[in-house]
Protein backbone atom coordinates (compact mmCIF):
# COMPACT_ATOMS: atom_id res chain seq x y z
CA UNK A 1 0.00 0.00 0.00
CA UNK A 2 1.32 3.71 -0.20
CA UNK A 3 0.79 6.96 1.57
CA UNK A 4 0.00 11.05 0.24
CA UNK A 5 2.36 13.51 1.89
CA UNK A 6 1.03 17.13 1.56
CA UNK A 7 2.78 20.33 1.79
CA UNK A 8 1.29 23.20 3.74
CA UNK A 9 3.74 26.22 3.45
CA UNK A 10 2.67 28.23 5.60
CA UNK A 11 4.16 29.45 9.06
CA UNK A 12 3.44 31.99 11.91
CA UNK A 13 7.42 32.81 12.42
CA UNK A 14 10.86 31.54 10.49
CA UNK A 15 12.43 28.95 12.64
CA UNK A 16 16.70 30.10 11.90
CA UNK A 17 17.86 26.50 11.25
CA UNK A 18 14.93 25.73 8.80
CA UNK A 19 15.64 25.56 5.00
CA UNK A 20 12.12 24.26 4.25
CA UNK A 21 9.90 25.75 1.86
CA UNK A 22 6.92 28.11 3.51
CA UNK A 23 6.17 31.73 4.15
CA UNK A 24 5.29 33.29 7.15
CA UNK A 25 2.38 35.83 4.96
CA UNK A 26 -0.90 33.40 4.79
CA UNK A 27 -2.04 35.93 2.04
CA UNK A 28 -1.74 33.24 -0.44
CA UNK A 29 -3.46 30.65 1.77
CA UNK A 30 -7.16 30.65 0.02
CA UNK A 31 -5.34 30.25 -3.16
CA UNK A 32 -3.28 27.68 -2.31
CA UNK A 33 -5.78 25.57 -0.73
CA UNK A 34 -8.36 25.78 -3.97
CA UNK A 35 -4.80 24.32 -5.84
CA UNK A 36 -3.92 21.77 -3.38
CA UNK A 37 -7.84 20.08 -3.52
CA UNK A 38 -7.49 20.96 -7.57
CA UNK A 39 -4.58 18.62 -7.30
CA UNK A 40 -5.70 16.01 -5.86
CA UNK A 41 -8.21 15.80 -8.40
CA UNK A 42 -5.53 15.91 -11.35
CA UNK A 43 -3.13 13.37 -9.59
CA UNK A 44 -5.62 10.99 -8.24
CA UNK A 45 -4.73 7.96 -10.56
CA UNK A 46 -1.10 8.41 -9.46
CA UNK A 47 -1.03 4.73 -8.16
CA UNK A 48 -2.89 3.74 -11.12
CA UNK A 49 -5.91 3.88 -13.09
CA UNK A 50 -9.00 2.57 -11.13
CA UNK A 51 -10.12 -0.80 -12.30
CA UNK A 52 -13.63 -0.05 -12.03
CA UNK A 53 -15.57 3.44 -12.44
CA UNK A 54 -15.86 4.77 -8.68
CA UNK A 55 -12.98 2.00 -7.75
CA UNK A 56 -10.65 4.28 -5.53
CA UNK A 57 -7.13 3.54 -4.35
CA UNK A 58 -6.54 2.32 -0.61
CA UNK A 59 -3.78 4.61 0.99
CA UNK A 60 -2.31 3.35 4.18
CA UNK A 61 -1.38 6.46 5.34
CA UNK A 62 -1.37 10.23 4.75
CA UNK A 63 0.65 13.00 6.18
CA UNK A 64 0.56 16.70 6.74
CA UNK A 65 3.37 18.14 6.98
CA UNK A 66 5.49 21.54 5.94
CA UNK A 67 5.64 24.13 7.05
CA UNK A 68 2.88 24.34 9.86
CA UNK A 69 -0.46 22.16 8.72
CA UNK A 70 -1.92 23.06 12.04
CA UNK A 71 -1.90 26.93 11.14
CA UNK A 72 -5.08 25.59 9.21
CA UNK A 73 -8.40 25.71 10.66
CA UNK A 74 -10.55 22.28 11.41
CA UNK A 75 -12.97 23.34 8.66
CA UNK A 76 -9.71 23.99 6.10
CA UNK A 77 -8.58 20.41 7.22
CA UNK A 78 -11.36 18.76 6.28
CA UNK A 79 -11.58 20.22 2.95
CA UNK A 80 -8.77 18.54 2.30
CA UNK A 81 -9.78 15.32 3.59
CA UNK A 82 -13.25 15.68 1.56
CA UNK A 83 -11.46 15.68 -1.16
CA UNK A 84 -8.96 13.24 -0.41
CA UNK A 85 -12.31 10.83 0.25
CA UNK A 86 -13.38 11.01 -3.24
CA UNK A 87 -10.64 9.84 -4.96
CA UNK A 88 -9.16 7.21 -1.73
CA UNK A 89 -9.96 4.90 0.56
CA UNK A 90 -8.73 4.99 4.11
CA UNK A 91 -10.14 4.81 7.59
CA UNK A 92 -9.36 5.63 10.85
CA UNK A 93 -7.13 2.16 10.95
CA UNK A 94 -4.64 4.00 8.68
CA UNK A 95 -2.07 6.64 10.02
CA UNK A 96 -3.40 10.03 9.21
CA UNK A 97 -1.10 12.70 10.87
CA UNK A 98 -0.61 16.06 11.11
CA UNK A 99 2.25 17.93 12.18
CA UNK A 100 1.63 20.81 14.65
CA UNK A 101 3.31 23.58 16.67
CA UNK A 102 2.33 23.70 20.37
CA UNK A 103 1.54 27.49 20.31
CA UNK A 104 -1.91 25.88 18.16
CA UNK A 105 -2.51 23.26 20.06
CA UNK A 106 -4.84 24.69 22.54
CA UNK A 107 -7.29 22.50 24.10
CA UNK A 108 -10.48 23.81 21.93
CA UNK A 109 -8.59 23.38 18.24
CA UNK A 110 -7.17 19.62 19.85
CA UNK A 111 -10.83 18.94 20.62
CA UNK A 112 -12.11 20.26 16.95
CA UNK A 113 -9.07 18.16 15.83
CA UNK A 114 -10.62 15.11 17.16
CA UNK A 115 -13.41 15.23 15.03
CA UNK A 116 -11.24 15.06 11.98
CA UNK A 117 -9.98 11.61 10.51
CA UNK A 118 -6.40 12.74 12.28
CA UNK A 119 -5.16 10.18 14.37
CA UNK A 120 -1.63 11.18 14.84
CA UNK A 121 0.20 14.30 16.10
CA UNK A 122 3.56 14.99 15.27
CA UNK A 123 4.36 18.24 17.14
CA UNK A 124 7.14 20.22 17.01
CA UNK A 125 8.90 20.52 20.40
CA UNK A 126 12.37 20.86 19.55
CA UNK A 127 13.48 21.44 23.36
CA UNK A 128 11.82 22.24 26.87
CA UNK A 129 14.19 25.01 27.83
CA UNK A 130 13.88 28.50 27.14
CA UNK A 131 17.27 29.18 26.20
CA UNK A 132 17.17 26.87 23.15
CA UNK A 133 13.57 28.26 21.87
CA UNK A 134 14.89 31.66 21.44
CA UNK A 135 18.07 30.29 19.87
CA UNK A 136 15.91 28.49 17.08
CA UNK A 137 13.70 31.24 17.00
CA UNK A 138 10.76 28.84 17.75
CA UNK A 139 7.73 30.56 18.07
CA UNK A 140 6.58 28.79 21.46
CA UNK A 141 7.52 28.75 25.36
CA UNK A 142 8.15 24.77 27.24
CA UNK A 143 5.22 26.06 28.72
CA UNK A 144 3.03 25.52 25.55
CA UNK A 145 5.15 22.34 24.96
CA UNK A 146 4.09 20.20 27.66
CA UNK A 147 0.55 21.92 27.76
CA UNK A 148 -0.02 20.56 23.85
CA UNK A 149 1.70 17.18 24.82
CA UNK A 150 -1.18 16.68 27.96
CA UNK A 151 -3.99 18.23 26.13
CA UNK A 152 -3.16 16.19 23.30
CA UNK A 153 -3.48 12.75 26.05
CA UNK A 154 -6.26 13.99 27.63
CA UNK A 155 -8.50 14.41 25.03
CA UNK A 156 -7.35 10.84 23.57
CA UNK A 157 -4.97 11.25 20.92
CA UNK A 158 -2.94 8.27 21.77
CA UNK A 159 -0.41 7.94 18.51
CA UNK A 160 1.96 11.04 19.58
CA UNK A 161 5.73 11.78 18.11
CA UNK A 162 7.37 14.87 18.86
CA UNK A 163 10.47 16.48 17.57
CA UNK A 164 13.34 16.90 19.34
CA UNK A 165 16.54 19.06 18.23
CA UNK A 166 20.39 18.16 20.14
CA UNK A 167 23.35 19.68 19.30
CA UNK A 168 22.44 23.70 20.26
CA UNK A 169 25.22 25.72 21.83
CA UNK A 170 22.77 26.75 24.11
CA UNK A 171 21.73 22.94 25.83
CA UNK A 172 24.60 21.00 27.72
CA UNK A 173 24.50 17.54 28.89
CA UNK A 174 22.27 17.71 31.44
CA UNK A 175 19.79 20.01 30.13
CA UNK A 176 19.54 17.32 26.97
CA UNK A 177 19.13 14.84 29.30
CA UNK A 178 16.24 16.41 31.37
CA UNK A 179 14.42 16.66 27.84
CA UNK A 180 14.70 13.21 26.76
CA UNK A 181 13.90 12.43 30.68
CA UNK A 182 10.74 14.52 30.38
CA UNK A 183 9.79 13.21 26.78
CA UNK A 184 9.73 9.93 28.21
CA UNK A 185 8.01 10.76 31.25
CA UNK A 186 4.88 11.93 29.86
CA UNK A 187 4.58 8.78 27.75
CA UNK A 188 5.56 9.81 24.22
CA UNK A 189 5.84 6.73 22.30
CA UNK A 190 7.48 8.20 19.02
CA UNK A 191 10.48 10.58 19.01
CA UNK A 192 11.93 12.04 16.01
CA UNK A 193 14.96 13.80 17.14
CA UNK A 194 17.41 15.06 15.20
CA UNK A 195 21.60 17.04 15.25
CA UNK A 196 21.12 20.77 14.42
CA UNK A 197 22.50 21.48 11.27
CA UNK A 198 23.27 24.73 10.01
CA UNK A 199 22.10 24.74 6.21
CA UNK A 200 23.95 26.99 3.90
CA UNK A 201 21.95 30.91 3.51
CA UNK A 202 19.88 29.74 6.32
CA UNK A 203 18.80 33.02 9.01
CA UNK A 204 21.37 30.59 11.35
CA UNK A 205 24.29 30.14 8.83
CA UNK A 206 24.27 33.70 8.44
CA UNK A 207 24.15 35.03 12.40
CA UNK A 208 27.08 32.14 12.71
CA UNK A 209 29.22 33.74 10.55
CA UNK A 210 28.36 37.73 11.72
CA UNK A 211 29.24 36.34 15.02
CA UNK A 212 26.18 37.15 16.67
CA UNK A 213 24.88 33.72 17.29
CA UNK A 214 27.27 30.47 19.04
CA UNK A 215 28.00 28.15 16.72
CA UNK A 216 27.41 24.73 16.62
CA UNK A 217 30.13 21.81 17.88
CA UNK A 218 29.57 18.31 15.76
CA UNK A 219 31.16 16.69 19.19
CA UNK A 220 28.28 18.19 21.60
CA UNK A 221 26.00 16.61 18.70
CA UNK A 222 27.96 13.41 18.64
CA UNK A 223 28.07 13.43 22.38
CA UNK A 224 24.29 13.83 23.18
CA UNK A 225 23.04 11.74 20.30
CA UNK A 226 24.95 8.85 22.29
CA UNK A 227 23.32 10.12 25.69
CA UNK A 228 20.20 9.72 23.43
CA UNK A 229 20.80 6.06 22.60
CA UNK A 230 21.53 4.85 26.13
CA UNK A 231 18.75 6.74 27.76
CA UNK A 232 16.28 5.66 25.24
CA UNK A 233 16.90 2.32 25.18
CA UNK A 234 17.11 1.87 28.68
CA UNK A 235 13.82 2.74 28.70
CA UNK A 236 12.15 0.83 25.84
CA UNK A 237 12.67 2.58 23.11
CA UNK A 238 13.83 0.99 19.82
CA UNK A 239 16.64 2.71 17.43
CA UNK A 240 14.52 1.89 14.34
CA UNK A 241 15.78 4.65 12.07
CA UNK A 242 18.73 6.90 12.62
CA UNK A 243 16.70 9.55 13.82
CA UNK A 244 13.67 7.85 15.23
CA UNK A 245 13.01 5.97 17.90
CA UNK A 246 9.58 4.52 18.99
CA UNK A 247 7.94 1.75 21.65
CA UNK A 248 7.34 -1.13 20.15
CA UNK A 249 5.07 -1.31 18.14
CA UNK A 250 4.39 2.29 17.27
CA UNK A 251 6.52 2.72 14.12
CA UNK A 252 5.70 5.26 11.43
CA UNK A 253 3.96 3.81 8.95
CA UNK A 254 4.04 6.66 6.82
CA UNK A 255 7.75 7.33 7.31
CA UNK A 256 8.55 3.03 6.60
CA UNK A 257 7.33 3.47 3.32
CA UNK A 258 9.71 6.04 2.45
CA UNK A 259 12.48 3.91 3.66
CA UNK A 260 11.04 0.89 2.03
CA UNK A 261 10.92 2.08 -1.28
CA UNK A 262 6.92 2.01 -1.56
CA UNK A 263 5.30 4.73 -3.71
CA UNK A 264 4.19 7.88 -2.30
CA UNK A 265 2.22 11.08 -3.66
CA UNK A 266 3.48 14.15 -2.59
CA UNK A 267 0.87 17.15 -3.03
CA UNK A 268 1.69 20.79 -2.53
CA UNK A 269 4.72 22.99 -3.29
CA UNK A 270 8.46 21.33 -2.71
CA UNK A 271 6.36 18.18 -2.07
CA UNK A 272 8.34 14.79 -3.77
CA UNK A 273 6.58 11.76 -5.26
CA UNK A 274 8.53 7.89 -5.88
CA UNK A 275 6.95 5.32 -8.05
CA UNK A 276 9.21 2.65 -8.68
CA UNK A 277 11.83 3.95 -10.76
CA UNK A 278 10.96 7.99 -11.08
CA UNK A 279 11.24 10.45 -8.84
CA UNK A 280 9.26 13.74 -9.28
CA UNK A 281 8.51 17.16 -7.24
CA UNK A 282 6.28 20.32 -7.51
CA UNK A 283 8.95 23.23 -7.37
CA UNK A 284 9.29 24.82 -3.95
CA UNK A 285 7.51 27.88 -5.08
CA UNK A 286 3.84 28.61 -3.62
CA UNK A 287 3.04 31.19 -6.42
CA UNK A 288 3.77 29.77 -9.18
CA UNK A 289 1.86 26.83 -7.78
CA UNK A 290 -1.16 28.30 -7.71
CA UNK A 291 -0.39 30.11 -11.35
CA UNK A 292 -0.04 26.89 -12.82
CA UNK A 293 -2.77 24.68 -11.35
CA UNK A 294 -5.17 27.59 -11.97
CA UNK A 295 -4.21 27.32 -15.46
CA UNK A 296 -5.19 22.90 -14.82
CA UNK A 297 -1.72 22.11 -15.29
CA UNK A 298 0.96 20.77 -13.46
CA UNK A 299 4.70 21.69 -12.97
CA UNK A 300 5.82 18.56 -11.88
CA UNK A 301 9.68 18.05 -12.64
CA UNK A 302 10.84 14.29 -12.90
CA UNK A 303 13.89 12.43 -13.11
CA UNK A 304 14.28 8.32 -13.90
CA UNK A 305 16.63 6.86 -10.96
CA UNK A 306 19.27 4.84 -13.02
CA UNK A 307 20.36 1.67 -11.40
CA UNK A 308 22.88 3.38 -10.03
CA UNK A 309 20.92 5.86 -8.27
CA UNK A 310 18.69 2.98 -6.80
CA UNK A 311 21.63 1.33 -5.65
CA UNK A 312 23.00 4.21 -3.54
CA UNK A 313 19.52 5.18 -2.54
CA UNK A 314 18.70 1.85 -1.14
CA UNK A 315 22.56 1.87 0.59
CA UNK A 316 21.40 5.18 2.39
CA UNK A 317 18.02 4.73 3.22
CA UNK A 318 18.40 1.05 4.48
CA UNK A 319 21.57 1.26 6.63
CA UNK A 320 20.00 4.28 8.71
CA UNK A 321 17.63 1.20 9.99
CA UNK A 322 17.21 -1.03 12.67
CA UNK A 323 17.25 -3.79 9.58
CA UNK A 324 20.09 -2.21 7.85
CA UNK A 325 21.01 -3.46 3.96
CA UNK A 326 19.58 -6.82 2.90
CA UNK A 327 22.14 -8.68 0.55
CA UNK A 328 19.97 -10.61 -0.45
CA UNK A 329 18.12 -7.71 -1.90
CA UNK A 330 21.13 -6.25 -3.67
CA UNK A 331 22.08 -9.46 -5.16
CA UNK A 332 18.18 -9.82 -6.57
CA UNK A 333 18.05 -6.03 -7.59
CA UNK A 334 21.69 -5.52 -8.54
CA UNK A 335 23.16 -8.89 -9.64
CA UNK A 336 25.13 -11.32 -7.41
CA UNK A 337 28.56 -9.85 -8.18
CA UNK A 338 27.18 -6.50 -6.63
CA UNK A 339 26.38 -8.02 -3.80
CA UNK A 340 29.23 -9.92 -3.34
CA UNK A 341 31.40 -6.62 -3.74
CA UNK A 342 29.37 -5.00 -1.13
CA UNK A 343 29.77 -7.64 0.90
CA UNK A 344 33.72 -7.32 0.44
CA UNK A 345 33.44 -4.16 0.91
CA UNK A 346 31.94 -3.88 4.28
CA UNK A 347 34.42 -6.60 5.96
CA UNK A 348 36.46 -3.14 6.89
CA UNK A 349 33.60 -1.33 8.38
CA UNK A 350 33.03 -5.27 10.05
CA UNK A 351 36.69 -5.27 11.51
CA UNK A 352 36.44 -1.84 12.70
CA UNK A 353 33.18 -2.55 15.08
CA UNK A 354 30.94 -0.27 12.80
CA UNK A 355 28.63 -2.98 11.30
CA UNK A 356 27.31 -6.81 11.96
CA UNK A 357 26.39 -8.98 9.82
CA UNK A 358 23.48 -10.99 10.68
CA UNK A 359 21.69 -13.35 8.08
CA UNK A 360 22.01 -11.65 4.96
CA UNK A 361 21.63 -8.10 6.67
CA UNK A 362 24.71 -5.85 7.10
CA UNK A 363 23.56 -3.64 9.73
CA UNK A 364 25.46 -0.37 11.87
CA UNK A 365 26.88 -0.84 15.30
CA UNK A 366 26.35 2.02 17.69
CA UNK A 367 29.39 2.84 16.80
CA UNK A 368 28.62 2.95 13.40
CA UNK A 369 25.44 4.89 13.30
CA UNK A 370 27.75 7.93 14.12
CA UNK A 371 29.36 7.81 10.62
CA UNK A 372 26.29 6.45 8.90
CA UNK A 373 25.83 8.82 5.81
CA UNK A 374 29.92 8.46 5.60
CA UNK A 375 29.63 4.98 5.60
CA UNK A 376 26.61 4.86 2.82
CA UNK A 377 28.72 7.14 0.65
CA UNK A 378 31.74 5.26 0.88
CA UNK A 379 29.84 2.44 -0.16
CA UNK A 380 28.20 4.38 -3.29
CA UNK A 381 28.05 2.53 -6.48
CA UNK A 382 31.11 4.77 -8.32
S1 LIG B 1 7.84 25.69 11.98
FE1 LIG B 1 8.92 24.10 10.84
S2 LIG B 1 8.71 24.64 8.68
FE2 LIG B 1 8.14 26.45 9.89
S3 LIG B 1 10.00 27.66 10.00
FE3 LIG B 1 9.96 26.38 11.83
S4 LIG B 1 11.09 24.49 11.28
FE4 LIG B 1 10.60 25.58 9.37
Amino acid sequence: MAGIYIHIPFCRQACHYCNFHFSVSQRQKEGFLACLLKEIELRHDFFGKPKEPGDRFRLESVYLGGGTPSILSTSELNRIFERLAEYFDYDLGNEITLEANPDDLTFEKLEALRQTPINRLSIGIQSFHEADLKYMNRVHSPQQAIQAIENALTLGFENLTIDLIYGTPTMNDSQWKENLQRTIDLGIEHISAYALTVEPKTALDVFIRRGQAKPVEEEQSARQFEIMLEMLARHGYEHYEISNFALPGKFSRHNLSYWTGKPYLGLGPSAHSFRGTERSWNPPNTTKYIHSIQKGLLLLESEQLSPSQRYDEYLMTSLRTMWGCNLKKVKEGWGEEKGKELENQCLRFIEQGQMIKKDSHLILTEKGKLFADRIASDLFWV
